[in-house]
């Protein structure tokens, strides 16, 4: 007899690539030992949504100096793996896909860094080195502007045309130690770059198909391709305004000018904490009102055009869970998971290819990575 979707889910060893959660810790003092209607996700939503590993990004935000995102980073890994100390009968800390396998087998759940922005990397690769011993297995080179090691896709004008000199060495040299490179945020020729100077498979933890949704953080059919063959894998995110043009772009951007009016005062006035939440609640419940949210099964959409762009082993899930205002409909919070593997049962796909979506794949590429690394 077939496998319910529910015991399928739980058998899969299911990964989430992105969520923005530490800046929940940092900025809002959340604990995540208790299930909160707040965010979207925490330790005991991650167990009912039937997530396996969660990967936290440590981010660092564009317009901090080098000194300030390389203290920031330090300071959100050690807020993280204290939240996870805390809650050592949930959760513990990753290091390898081994790590991973033996967690879940011990009913708990996995939590893995990645770093968000390489700023923090500064021009030094002792610095990498150093945040390589402290857990991060994933460095997202850029975020919304140019940095020291690449463009972004968010400016219009190029700064290096693809990585710098300085970008180069730092991609080498995480093959050498076991970090996986994602392109998710950087420029078209950045990817490309990363492509050919990476011996080891790449990811974008949380990107959508251009195909589908024109915005730039998406990527194009041809980049799809050139990162299968590499053996990558591409991790879709839940944002709308990466899933349709319909909630994207300009239509979006255009709701949110009040919120950015907001966003302004606030960093002018250097003042941290109660402020931008209270913007950010506004923003919300502006965007709630004048943009109802899509459906999860746009989501599904994405998934599906990768699948027959390049078949099933490229692609997988980034939910960007408490980086974006609005998560579709169906899929609120990372409690709500299971609803991606009913749909994919629906649309034909066997337990064998739902596995592989939910968390494999991804596995397969951090496994070589580590593989690389040891050669
Ligand atoms: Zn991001």
């Amino acid at each position: 007899m077939a496998k319910s979707v529910h015991q399928l889910h739980r058998e899969a060893l299911v990964v989430d690539t992105h969520c923005d959660t530490p800046l929940r810790i940092d900025e809002e003092h959340a604990d995540l030992g208790v299930r909160s209607n707040e965010g979207h996700n925490d330790f005991v939503r991650m167990k009912e949504g039937g997530v396996d590993l969660s990967f936290y990004a440590i981010f660092t935000r564009t317009r901090l100096t080098p000194n300030e995102s390389t203290v920031q980073a330090v300071r959100l890994i050690g807020e993280t793996k204290d939240m996870v100390e805390n809650h050592s009968d949930k959760v513990a800390m990753a290091y390898s896909v081994r790590d991973v396998r033996q967690i879940k087998k011990g009913g708990r759940g996995a939590i893995m860094l990645g770093m968000e922005n390489g700023s923090p990397i500064q021009n030094d690769l002792a610095l990498l080195h150093e945040f390589y011993r402290m857990g991060v297995r994933y460095i997202t080179l850029c975020h919304s502007a140019h940095n020291q090691l690449c463009d972004s896709c968010a400016p219009k004008e190029p700064k290096w045309g693809g990585l710098s000199p300085f970008g180069k060495r730092v991609v080498e040299e995480m093959n050498r130690l076991g970090i996986v490179v994602d392109v998710s945020h950087l420029s078209d020729a950045s990817f490309y770059d990363c492509l050919k100077y990476s011996k080891a498979p790449i990811v974008a933890t949380h990107s959508c198909c251009r195909a589908l949704c024109k915005h730039p953080r998406n990527m194009t059919d041809k980049m799809i391709k050139e990162l299968a063959k590499k053996g990558g894998v591409i991790q879709i995110n839940f944002y709308p305004a990466f899933l349709s043009d319909a909630y994207g772009v300009d239509a979006y951007f255009d709701a949110a000018d009040e919120y950015d009016a907001a966003m302004k005062a606030y960093w002018k006035s250097g003042k941290k904490g109660k402020r931008e939440i209270a913007n950010l609640k506004k923003m919300t419940s502006y965007l709630k009102k004048n943009f109802p949210s899509p459906s999860y099964k746009l989501l599904v959409d994405h998934i599906e055009h990768v699948i027959k762009l390049v078949g099933v082993d490229y692609v997988g899930l980034g939910s960007d869970y408490d980086g974006i205002e609005m998560p579709p409909t169906g899929l609120e919070d990372i409690s709500k998971f299971e609803i991606i593997t009913k749909e994919l049962r629906l649309r034909g796909y066997s337990d064998e290819d739902i596995k592989k979506i939910l968390g494999e794949n991804f596995l397969r590429v951090l496994s070589k990575v580590e593989e690389v690394a040891l050669t």
